[in-house]
């Protein structure tokens, strides 16, 4: 019987984790995917918002705001990559001037520092490669961009360590309850739990209603990106938006934490698994995104990509403990800012658990830092002593990204095992460079059989069942 079962395991999910990991609390995590992090937190646009955007006491406000702070700390903690940049909301017009003096006052209301409105000399001064059409622009300079999916790994990982249980290719399909022991169904097994907390992102409202009475609906939408090579990542040096709109937050352009430049989102009413992108909708997002930044060089793209938000009527989070359900408690409508608010929700959300009745007594001993070898980044005294220690970190595997042997072997004995080519991108970048995986994939795939000892076509591209290889052509084959 555990305490706390927490169902999904993106930002919110392993944010819960890691935060109940500090605990003397039974806690599980499941994840009906191969891996954690595969969900809307893996495609998205990656900024840790500054919080001027959420209107003035929403919960959007005040967990956007706390989770810019949060997040700053977790990743220095957890070395996990992230810059705080900054941003410019840019005003095309005297109406739109009008618009970014109001998000700065939302902004001061919200709690956000540092807030200006800049000038079109200051505007260009700062970004020269910034359309001539922006006339001014609000300066937000606390907000950041991040590598969403290492955030969540690194969460979980740390949870993990600290005895939090994660249980994959696990989908809960029915939840029931009996005195005050709720039973989690999944065809991986059952699971038992005090405590219930719904983080199943874009299916929340299934899952919530498997035990519960109906009280949100998920409208996901979905919002489709460029993301270019790194000779396009210094193009500008702040995350450049333009207006908000009804829609959100618009079309963006903006360095990623790995040194590329990514283009988007877009904005429409989709399926919650559809994940592919359109011709509609790219166009959409390269012409729009051409009207701040017109010397983007959309030849140099190396992936289209799309996210599903998890938006609600409402337009806000839906944290709260079930009125007749006792001990249920849900973290849902995480649609922007979403990433940025999971990790200061999951505090709150202990504190909530603690006034529901679940005792909450301080772990001794508990691991709050983690350390990744970044071979790319290191000295060359720092990468000749490693290799000195481990000669797999002198095999270079992805040449685009310089990633290593070594540094693929430690990712799949941490305590979260990826078992698929994309699940060792997410954690060393393998893959992420310009060709894509295209030379270094079938090699990961090598290592992740020989090093989990499974057969190669057991190893996915990504999800169970994105098969790469079903078996040797011809038998007797030279091994
Ligand atoms: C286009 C786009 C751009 C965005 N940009 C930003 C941004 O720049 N900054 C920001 O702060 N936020 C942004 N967001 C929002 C942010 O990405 C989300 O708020 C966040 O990733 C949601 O995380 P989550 O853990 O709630 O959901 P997810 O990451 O989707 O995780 C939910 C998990 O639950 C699992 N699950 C679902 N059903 C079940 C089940 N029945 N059984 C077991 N497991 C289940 C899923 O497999 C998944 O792993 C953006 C979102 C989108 C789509």
């Amino acid at each position: 019987m555990y305490d706390v079962a927490i169902i999904g395991a993106g930002i919110t999910g392993c944010s819960l984790a890691y935060e109940l990991g500090k605990y003397n609390v039974k806690a599980i995590v499941i994840e009906k995917e191969n891996d954690v992090s595969v969900g809307t937190t893996k495609a998205n646009s990656a900024i840790v918002h500054g919080g001027y955007d959420p209107e003035t006491g929403t919960l959007m406000a005040k967990y956007n705001v706390a989770g810019n702070e949060r997040i700053k700390e977790l990743c220095g903690k957890l070395d996990v990559p992230y810059k705080q940049i900054g941003a410019l909301v840019c005003a095309f017009s005297e109406e739109e001037v009008k618009h970014v003096e109001a998000l700065k006052e939302r902004g001061i209301a919200n709690g956000v520092p540092g807030l200006e409105v800049w000038d079109q000399a200051k505007v260009r001064e700062e970004e020269p490669n910034i359309s001539d059409e922006v006339v001014a622009a609000l300066y937000s300079p606390t907000t950041g961009i991040v590598s969403p999916w290492e955030l969540a790994i690194a969460l979980a990982e740390t949870a993990a360590t600290n005895g939090v249980e994660f249980m994959l290719n696990a989908e809960v399909t029915n939840i029931t309850k009996a005195g005050d022991v709720y039973t989690v169904e999944t065809p991986a097994g059952n699971v038992e739990a005090k405590y219930i907390c719904n983080a199943a992102g874009v299916y929340a409202d299934k899952v919530n209603e498997y035990v519960c009475k109906k009280s949100f609906t998920i409208l996901p939408n979905k919002g489709e990106y460029y993301l270019l090579d790194k000779s396009q990542g210094s193009l500008v040096n702040h995350v450049i938006f333009q207006c908000p709109n009804e829609k959100g937050k618009g079309v963006l352009v903006s360095p990623t934490v790995h040194g590329n430049l990514i283009v988007g989102p877009d904005s429409q009413p989709s399926a919650a698994d559809d994940l592919s992108t359109t011709t509609e909708g790219l166009n959409f997002v390269r012409t729009t995104a051409l009207k701040s930044v017109p010397t983007i060089n959309y030849r140099e793209s190396i992936r289209n990509f799309a996210g599903v938000r998890a938006r609600t009527a409402v337009h806000d989070f839906f944290i709260f403990e079930d009125k007749e359900q006792k001990g249920f408690f849900n973290i849902s409508g995480m649609a922007s800012p979403g990433l940025t608010s999971a990790p200061a929700i999951a505090v709150d959300l202990v504190k909530m658990l603690g006034e529901s009745g679940l005792e909450l007594v301080e772990k001794e001993n508990v691991v709050d830092t983690r350390k990744v070898n970044r071979f790319k980044h290191m000295s060359h005294e720092e990468r000749a002593a490693l290799i000195k220690e481990n000669p797999l970190y002198g095999k270079i595997i992805c040449r685009c990204e310089t990633v290593t042997e070594g540094e693929i072997v430690d990712a799949l004995h941490r305590p979260i095992v990826p078992t698929s080519i994309d699940g060792i991108k997410r954690r060393c970048n393998a893959g992420m460079g310009r060709c894509q995986g295209g030379f270094c994939g079938p090699r990961v795939q090598e290592i992740i059989a020989r090093e989990l000892n499974m057969p190669l076509e057991d190893v996915y591209q990504d999800r169970v069942g994105t098969v790469i290889i079903t078996g040797e052509t011809k038998e007797g084959g030279a091994k």
